[in-house]
């Protein structure tokens, strides 16, 4: 609700009483409960909405606006286990800037990926590996957050994710929910920085990078196994393999499963 009010207020749509919304929502659910999967493994969608509807073609503070809620049904994002995905890195694309609306969830970060993820899937991947900068920093994967669990150039067990100090990165809620859960376990260390290419590169070299995983509310997790790299220097791709699938302790699938136990409420 937060984040949606904070977007509706860079987009200069009306405000509105969060805790209100969250009140309309519940009453929608009990309404349409029947559309709730009797299932631990579906669930139900929703996808509060907030457009301007002015009948005008000026471009001007929205006096109108249409605020609503959809709902789906949805089956499993895993029906047959975890699929790895692969992601096309390529540093010509860019998704958000400084001073930009990266850090919202507004309809124009979107329709720009859409040629990108094809792309992607024309070479074989699933996704994009949205870089930025000249150093290449790794900033989100399609519309995902990303982390990545490695040993550190110190030795330490680390898992790295971008901050949200610069508005490039949007703020997932499973991504918050990632942080939480690991600064309890305090197994490993927890770092909010931008991770390089370089240092991708150079970790997966001396076998010290374990587990990349993008993070997002529909599929809580998703292994990266691959990142198909364009080298502009060289012009060539380059194909990264990444062991996520085959680390152990499997960190990724803790945080899966811990947050499922969370979200799913099992009859005993
Ligand atoms: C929605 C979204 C996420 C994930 O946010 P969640 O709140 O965890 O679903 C990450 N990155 C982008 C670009 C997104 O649009």
């Amino acid at each position: 609700m937060e984040r949606m009010k904070k977007t509706a207020m860079r987009a200069s749509l009306p405000d509105f009483d969060g805790d209100e919304l969250m009140k309309l929502i519940s009453d929608m659910i009990m309404l349409d409960k029947e559309w709730v999967p009797y299932s631990n493994t579906s669930s139900l969608y929703i996808r509060p909405t907030l457009i301007g509807t002015d009948p005008t073609l000026g471009i001007d503070f929205s006096q109108q606006a249409k605020l609503f809620v959809l709902t789906g049904p949805v089956g499993t994002y895993y029906p047959t286990g975890f699929q790895p995905v692969a992601l096309l890195a390529d540093p010509e694309f860019v998704r958000a800037f400084p001073g930009g609306v990266g850090g919202c969830k507004m309809g124009c970060n979107y329709a720009p990926t859409i040629m990108v993820g094809k792309l992607a899937q024309d070479m074989g991947c699933q996704q994009a590996l949205w870089l930025y900068d000249s150093d290449e920093k790794i900033t989100e994967a399609g519309t995902m957050n990303i982390f990545v669990y490695w040993i550190n150039e110190q030795g330490e067990e680390e898992l790295i994710t971008p901050p949200l100090t610069d508005g490039l990165i949007l703020p997932g809620v499973t991504r918050d929910s990632i942080l939480e859960i690991a600064n309890e376990w305090k197994k490993f260390k927890v770092t909010e920085r931008y991770p390089t290419m370089a240092e991708i590169k150079r970790s997966l070299k001396e076998k010290r990078l374990l587990q990349m995983f993008g993070s997002g509310t529909a599929c809580v997790v998703a292994p990266v196994n691959r990142i198909l790299y364009k080298n502009i220097k060289t012009n060539e791709y380059e194909n990264l393999q990444i062991p996520t699938m085959e680390a152990r302790p499997n960190f990724m699938l803790h945080f899966y499963n811990t947050i499922m136990d969370i979200q799913v409420y099992k009859h005993l």
